[in-house]
């Protein structure tokens, strides 16, 4: 296996709605990425398509693993922001 260049938290990745994939920014100036489906199967590897450089990324699965479950229910801030 490869080495991490870091470890993250997913807090401090930007996450994109559009396509559900969340961004980190890597240093060659590209940014490593890794979507929701990825997470919500346990991966928990942002790679970078710019280079080869990876990070680790820290969650918390049972955050996630709902979404795998649950693809058709709203995540809580936007049922809040419906009612
Ligand atoms: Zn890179």
């Amino acid at each position: 296996m490869s080495v991490y260049h870091d470890e993250i938290e997913i807090e401090d990745f930007d996450f994109d709605e559009e396509t559900e994939t969340y961004y980190y920014p890597c240093p060659c100036g590209d940014r490593f990425q890794i979507t929701k489906e990825e997470l919500a199967t346990g991966e928990d590897t942002a790679t970078c398509p710019s280079c080869s450089l990876i990070v680790k990324v820290i969650y918390d699965p049972d955050d996630f693993a709902a979404y795998e479950e649950e693809t058709v229910a709203l995540p809580k801030e936007k049922q809040l922001a419906m009612n």
